[in-house]
């Protein structure tokens, strides 16, 4: 009997799009400091559930804890700010600002009167403001972005970019981290620093990972469990093995 609270637990969830049913009673559990994909073929309702946990959409009906808190009906931001952070799929990083300020941003996100506080000049604000940027320092280490920091996001390469998402994501210090399609577009080997990256993120910082990802290859090997989504519904859920075994998940990818 495994007495811990799950990081997420999501139960019976449904969206409605008019006649589509996007999501149609969707649950599954997740355990704290694990990588959690969620596959399935387009408009299985990966992207909706993510906007689902995240505060984008408010299910119909069903149920989101994180820990033991009830996420339905918060606003995003206060969603946010309880530990839920997304690294969004299409990047809408400020390409103009530096890497840094982009972080910071993250950082400002978790702070009430940081802005305010800071363009006055307070010492407990210029305190908070020296905090921040060693931190952030420490998640650019983390993300093999040091030597990039004081240049500006919009000239790194594509994959640089995504890092600097995920970094961003990581800046607001969340216990949940949702990744939508983090390598789509990526050469073989991003791919591969990105999958160990996820890994090392969930195993060391101890963050919870969900992952949206059409690469097979990447979500069987750094998944702990897959929920599979097909027309809105769940058809498989369970470890990498399991799921590649069932007769279900192989019907729907390989269109029998
Ligand atoms: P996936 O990310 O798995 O490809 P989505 O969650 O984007 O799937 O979509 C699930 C279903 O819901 C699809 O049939 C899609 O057309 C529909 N859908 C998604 N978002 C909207 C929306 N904002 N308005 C209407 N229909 C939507
Ligand atoms: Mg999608």
């Amino acid at each position: 009997m495994n007495q811990q609270i799950p990081a997420l637990e999501v139960s019976d969830v449904v969206v409605r799009f008019g006649a589509v049913k996007a999501l149609d009673g969707v649950s599954f559990s997740v355990e704290p400091g694990t990588v959690h994909s969620i596959i399935g073929p387009n408009g299985a309702g990966k992207s909706t559930m993510l906007n689902v946990l995240s505060g984008v959409y408010r299910p119909k009906s069903g149920s989101v804890r994180l820990g033991n808190q009830d996420l339905v009906g918060l606003r995003a931001d206060r969603i946010t700010k309880l530990g839920m952070a997304r690294a969004f799929q299409n990047l809408a990083l400020s390409g103009e600002q530096s890497v840094e300020e982009n972080l910071m941003l993250g950082r400002h996100s978790l702070t009430r009167t940081g802005f305010i506080a800071a363009g006055l000049g307070l010492p407990s604000a210029r305190n908070e403001e020296r905090r921040h940027r060693g931190r952030v320092r420490e998640i650019a280490e983390f993300l093999d972005l040091t030597e990039q920091l004081d240049g500006p996001v919009g000239e790194l390469s594509y994959g640089g970019q995504k890092r600097v998402e995920i970094a961003r994501a990581l800046a607001m210090e969340p216990k949940v981290l949702l990744l939508d399609e983090p390598v789509a577009g990526m050469n073989a080997g991003e791919k591969r620093y990105i999958s160990s990256l996820i890994a090392e993120i969930a195993r060391s910082l101890s963050i919870t990972v969900i992952l949206v990802e059409h690469d097979m290859e990447m979500v069987m090997s750094i998944s702990d469990r897959v929920t599979v989504l097909d027309f809105g519904r769940r058809i498989s859920d369970g470890t990498p093995a399991e799921v590649q075994n069932d007769p279900a998940v192989i019907g729907v990818y390989l269109g029998t």
